[in-house]
């Protein structure tokens, strides 16, 4: 497995890839990774003859009271997980080599970005956007693989590509959890021992809505009254959002008729943590 760092040197590598007929299946992270990554490493091996994992702490889809400066860091862990889940390159530049002293466009994404983390986090998915269009342009993958974890930048991320018609196909991967039900994530490593044991209430709550959902409730104002009870129990707990939306729209909804999206964002301290599932009916 190769480790590079140059946008040039990658470009290069891929090319002779290309030039052999081989098929490049590409998984963008920040690193710190875990079995989430795992999962979407592994999937693009499956289904690809070649992998690349690029590791980059995007710090323009950070704002600026965010954990850009604390981001959890193991560049050797990382290594040794991407070679034996199957990775062939990583990809891994630093700030300086991804924007430049004048680097001044942006890839803005109107409609999708305003709700859920869009709504307390304004300028993320301009950053997402930018990031994943320039990585898809360097690596030019045929296939690239997003966590369902992020629920919302894996609609931003295949819309940008449908209205922008960029050559690669999205893959959409199941959210890995640790045995209590808590979603794998690299932010759970700034829980405290208590916090941790808090953190149980997210898909605790969203179980509980799944199981309502599933009798029969449509109501997503029932839903979310129903989710916030569960996490108001939590002392540690404190709400961003609570959500009910269209899944593919990202629009808030009354009334679950069709594919919904229902999805969270809480503090356990001082640590924002996601979750969320899909219901089709
Ligand atoms: P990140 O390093 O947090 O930017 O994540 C990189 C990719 O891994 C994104 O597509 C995430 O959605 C995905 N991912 C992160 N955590 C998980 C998880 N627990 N299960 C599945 N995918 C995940």
């Amino acid at each position: 497995m190769q480790l590079e760092d140059r946008i040039k040197k990658v470009k290069e590598v891929i090319k002779q890839w290309k030039k052999e007929g081989l098929t490049v299946g590409f998984i963008p992270t920040m690193g710190y990774l875990h079995e989430g990554h795992e999962s979407l490493i592994k999937k693009a091996s499956e289904e690809n003859d070649r992998v690349i994992v690029s590791i980059f702490v995007n710090p323009i889809q950070f704002g600026p009271n965010e954990d850009l400066e604390n981001y959890p860091k193991d560049l050797d862990r990382d290594t040794t997980l991407c070679l034996n889940a199957g990775a062939d390159l990583i990809f891994n530049p630093d700030k300086e080599e991804m924007y430049f002293d004048d680097f001044c466009t942006i890839v803005n994404m109107n409609g999708l970005t305003e709700n859920l983390c869009g709504k307390s986090r304004p300028s993320h998915f301009a950053g997402v956007c930018t990031v994943v269009s320039k990585l898809f342009n360097i690596v030019t993958p045929d296939k690239a693989y997003f966590g369902q974890k992020d629920a919302q930048q894996l609609a931003v991320i295949k819309r940008m590509v449908r209205d922008l018609s960029i050559d690669v196909e999205i893959v959409g991967c199941s959210i890995i959890r640790e045995e209590d039900g808590l979603a794998k994530s690299s932010r759970n490593t700034y829980l405290s021992k208590e916090e941790r044991i808090a953190a149980i209430v997210l898909n605790k709550s969203l179980k509980l809505a799944k199981e309502s959902l599933e009798k029969g409730e449509r109501s997503s104002n029932n839903i979310i009254n129903s989710i916030k009870n569960t996490i108001d129990s939590e002392k540690l707990a404190k709400i961003d959002y609570i959500q009910v939306v269209d899944a593919l729209s990202m629009e808030n909804i009354q009334e679950i008729k069709g594919p919904t999206l229902i999805a969270i964002a809480i503090y356990i301290g001082k640590t924002r943590l996601i979750d969320n599932f899909t219901f089709k009916m």
